[in-house]
């Protein structure tokens, strides 16, 4: 990783925040520099100590930066670009950390000044808190972020920024936006939207109360209520920019219900079976590869650990002085319930 003179973040939340940690960490530039369209974020990072200057002004926030990472939510790309355009340096890489990839091609791209590297990315890393107090350094860390280089983008520069996100404790992969999108519309942008839709319903169920939604909540439903509690402005932003793929997925989506729905109504215990076994081991590759732990996303306290002897230890190792098994940290404790 080549360090540079001065990367600028736009948008200091969750992520923008996270970046800024973890350059820092690194020591892979020396100046952070960040904007935010709310002076109140920008007073509260002020307090965080995130950044090593802070503009109210997109346009200084850009000056002279070697990287510029926007980090808004994607709605607000197009006036951003328009505005930083002007200032950018030669050779500067702009990029991204958008949950959707060719609508910010299309806001972002047409205003790039011929000789800066536009390079969209997305880290495949968050919580469903939002932010400058909500980011830390080790978010990236183990993740993945793709790159999605746009047609001309120059190899050494996509290398660069590659390089940038390893160093941030990211894995990197590179593909195509429209794959992009149509793997993240299954991935993540379904699922946040059947999320909404089901805390939406059950709050809306009239012979259930509230406080017995609250009170009788099982684990499937938490885990639900969890991701219904993400951003408002990002994920509008997502569903507007991802409409496609989104109602491609969807259409899917509806009818393996339909299949399931009827499996249910002829008490096909068959198909249910198949299908459950079929998903559960789908969990599993997703824990082996090490994208998630085996808590299913809930608290470290939540978690039952079986003590040794019911996990076939022999009685000699269980006699032994146990070591005290290291604390989690709060970084660690966030990327758990993800
Ligand atoms: P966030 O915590 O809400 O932070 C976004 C920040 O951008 C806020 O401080 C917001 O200020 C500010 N902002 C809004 N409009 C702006 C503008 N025109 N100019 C400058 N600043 C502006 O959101 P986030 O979770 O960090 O998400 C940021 C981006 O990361 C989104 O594009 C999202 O798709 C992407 N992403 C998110 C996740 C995730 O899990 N959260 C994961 C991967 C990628 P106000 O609060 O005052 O509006």
């Amino acid at each position: 990783m080549q360090r540079v003179k001065k990367i600028a973040i736009i948008g200091l939340g969750l992520i923008g925040s996270s970046i800024a940690h973890a350059v820092r960490r690194v020591n892979f530039a020396a100046e952070i520099a960040g904007h935010d369209a709310s002076a109140d974020v920008l007073a509260r990072a002020q307090v965080l100590g995130f950044c090593d200057s802070l503009h109210a002004d997109a346009k200084d926030a850009v000056d002279g930066a070697d990287v510029v990472i926007l980090s808004t939510p994607v709605g607000a790309y197009k006036a951003i670009a328009q505005v930083i355009a002007p200032q950018l340096k030669p050779d500067a890489i702009v990029s991204d950390v958008g949950s959707v990839k060719s609508a910010v091609i299309r806001d972002v791209g047409p205003f790039m000044p011929k000789g800066v590297h536009f390079i969209p990315a997305h880290p495949i890393a968050g919580t469903e808190f939002s932010g400058p107090e909500a980011g830390f350094a080790s978010l990236f860390d183990g993740r993945w972020t793709i790159l999605t280089p746009v047609r001309g983008s120059d190899p050494q520069a996509v290398e660069r920024l590659k390089a940038f996100w390893q160093a941030l404790g990211s894995q990197v992969d590179v593909m195509n936006a429209a794959h992009h999108d149509l793997v993240l519309a299954i991935t993540s942008h379904l699922p946040h939207l059947i999320a909404y839709n089901i805390v939406g319903t059950a709050h809306d169920l009239e012979k259930v109360t509230e406080g017995e939604v609250i009170k009788y909540s099982a684990s499937g439903f938490r885990d639900f209520t969890r991701i219904a509690a993400s951003d408002p402005t990002m994920w509008r932003d997502v569903f507007l920019n991802n409409r496609d793929a989104v109602l491609e997925v969807l259409g899917r989506f509806n009818e393996d219900l339909s299949q399931l729905q009827r499996a249910v109504r002829n008490g096909d215990g068959k198909t249910l079976f198949d299908w459950f076994t079929r998903t559960r081991a789908i969990r599993r590759a997703i824990v082996d590869i090490g994208q998630d732990v085996p808590s299913f996303g809930r608290l470290p306290f939540q978690v039952y650990i079986p003590p040794a002897k019911k996990r076939g230890k022999k009685k000699k190792n269980a006699a032994k002085k146990k070591k005290p098994a290291p604390r989690k940290t709060k970084a660690k404790a966030k990327r758990r319930r993800r």
